[in-house]
């Protein structure tokens, strides 16, 4: 399994230095893995506020080190990948950030965990600091797996984040351990996270992911160390699978109709930001679907596993002082939520109108029609060819690109002037193609719409089109683009069709020897070599539909 690591037994250490380098305010304590506020390590003990201490394995970044911040945790204790930090260096983060008011450790529910802080807390304890314990077991999916209430199943997952930011803002206003260890343990009890996953996680040095799944598998109910979820499931919607993941949470934990929840949406680590803001959306959805009120709406990579690509919903219930703790300023970058989010609205605006057309009609042109709609046929006819093509030299696209152009006109095609005609294919090309053809093709045709205008010749508006081409795009012939086929054949124009043909296929046959130095074939460099453009193979295939259909 390819990573962009060095030796797998230094991830850990650089992965924190990354997070130090980037994150405000936050230092390491020298030769261990733990990341403190340095404002906090290095305050006078009587001026620390309560100290919220916290960690647990690597591979959930931005879990812990990232929530090192004014309004979130005070120091994060990282073991290694997937295991848990030990008991003295839990007592080291401790004795560096608590002063006389304490610390509060929050500790998600693994076996390792709760035995590695549980020891230090009592260590600290007996060293004088006033230290209490949350361990946080957010895990619906296991909810009478192993023996009802208090069994070790339930795991401490994504919702732990939500317990740090509520301990953090109350610590942050001066309350004291009593105060923050109740908030803690209130949002600990009622917060609930379940996950779908579509890979496993592959832990740094191993060849596998821990689990493998078929082409059309999702995992559901996970941990947060790279272990296969309660079930296996058929691949489904998006919509589907988030709607099942809030529906759980919202079974489990008793949230009814008109409940007001936050909702925190978060990826696995290998999850793209695309599927990602999907799943968001499908969060939001569903929630209103099971009734309850949705104040705000959060997602991001929250508490990884590594590479693993899949989506966590954590809802919580909340009421005013909570949503307040939720919403306080953090300095930590990796907290996705800010005191602007305020409850979550889509709001739409409508496009401005174009202002109306001025372009004159005139007497329809049927030879003209013909020929647009022959053109038009061609490149639908020749979309998935054109696509292939592309996927030398480009990005694959093409034909598609083409065939948007193409189906717009099929589907509502014009009986008009020429210059009109070449008008509507214009906007066309400006509104449904996109890409780099569409302005391409949008100038192309204005240009020689507005040359018929002024009462040119079709030669000369061929030639007019291609010039604005060549001006917005920028190539020149034997840059290996549509030009390439365009210009000769613009030039030929007024020798006949066969000529101008003949000279289109020669331009586009020329694309074949060196490399583009334009548009998406230049990024391919050499290993476009041998390949025609697929913008010029296209030009000749409608300029043959054109003469065909004059003919
Ligand atoms: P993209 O996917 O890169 O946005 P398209 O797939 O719409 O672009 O179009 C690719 C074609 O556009 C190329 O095959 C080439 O013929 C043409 N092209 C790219 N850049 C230019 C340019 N600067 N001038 C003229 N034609 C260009
Ligand atoms: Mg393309």
């Amino acid at each position: 399994m390819k990573k962009l690591i060095n030796d797998p037994a230094d991830v850990v250490p650089e992965l924190l230095e990354g997070v130090a380098l980037t994150q405000p305010g936050v230092a390491l304590l020298a030769g261990r893995t733990i990341a403190v506020r340095a404002d906090a390590a290095q305050a006078a003990p009587g001026e620390r506020p309560v100290a919220i201490v916290s960690g647990g394995g690597a591979g959930h970044e931005p879990a812990h080190a990232g929530y090192v911040a004014e309004g979130m945790i005070t120091a994060a204790v990282v073991g290694g990948v997937f295991a848990s930090p030990s008991v003295d260096a839990v007592l080291d983060a401790i004795r560096a950030v608590t002063g006389p008011v304490g610390a509060l450790l929050v500790v998600k529910n693994y076996t390792g965990d709760r035995l590695n802080f549980g020891m230090a807390a009592e260590l600290a304890r007996s060293e004088g600091l006033d230290v209490e314990m949350v361990v946080v077991g957010d895990d619906v999916a296991l909810a009478g797996a192993e023996g009802g209430a208090g069994h070790a199943g339930r795991r401490g997952l994504a919702g732990t984040v939500l317990v740090h930011k509520v301990a953090g803002a109350f610590a942050a206003r001066g309350a004291d351990l009593a105060q923050v260890a109740s908030a803690a343990r209130r949002v600990a009890e009622s917060v609930g996270t379940m996950s779908v996953a579509l890979t496993g996680a592959t832990v740094p040095g191993s060849d596998d992911a821990g689990f493998d799944l078929a082409d059309d598998e999702v995992e559901l109910g996970l941990g947060i160390h790279g272990e296969p979820g309660v079930s296996r499931e058929k691949l489904a919607p998006a919509d589907d699978l988030v709607a099942t993941l809030v529906e759980r949470v919202a079974t489990d934990r008793g949230l009814s109709g008109g409940d007001r929840v936050v909702a925190l949406v978060g990826t696995a680590g290998g999850t793209s930001p695309m599927d990602l803001a999907v799943c968001t959306r499908a969060a939001a959805r569903a929630v209103e679907a099971n009734g309850l009120r949705l104040e705000r709406l959060w997602s991001g990579p929250v508490m990884t596993s590594i590479d693993m690509v899949g989506v966590s919903v954590t809802l919580l219930r909340v009421d005013d002082d909570l949503l307040a703790a939720l919403d306080a300023p953090t300095g930590s970058l990796s907290w996705p939520g800010s005191p602007a989010c305020g409850v979550p609205t889509l709001r739409t605006i409508d496009v401005p109108a174009a202002p109306g057309s001025t372009a004159e009609s005139g007497e329809p042109d049927a030879r003209v029609r013909a020929a647009v709609d022959a053109a038009c046929a061609a490149l639908l006819d020749a979309r998935d060819d054109l696509d292939r093509a592309d996927r030398h030299v480009g990005d694959g696209d093409l034909g598609s690109t083409l065939a948007r152009g193409a189906r717009a006109w099929r589907d509502d095609p014009l009986d008009d002037s020429a210059p009109a005609l070449l008008r509507r294919l214009s906007s066309i090309a400006r509104r449904d193609v996109g890409g780099t053809s569409g302005p391409l093709y949008a100038i192309l045709f204005l240009r020689a719409a507005e040359a018929l205008d002024d009462g040119r010749s079709w030669p000369d508006a061929f030639r007019a089109g291609v010039a604005g081409v060549r001006e917005l795009g920028g190539a020149e012939p034997g840059d290996g683009t549509m030009v390439d086929a365009l210009a000769p054949a613009a030039q030929a124009a007024d020798e006949g069709w066969d000529a101008v043909l003949e000279a289109a296929r020669r331009g586009a046959e020329s694309t074949r020897e060196g490399t583009s130095s334009k548009g998406r074939a230049s990024y391919v460099g050499d290993r476009a070599a041998g390949y025609e453009d697929p913008g010029a193979t296209a030009v000749v295939l409608w300029l043959e539909a054109v003469r065909d259909s004059l003919r």
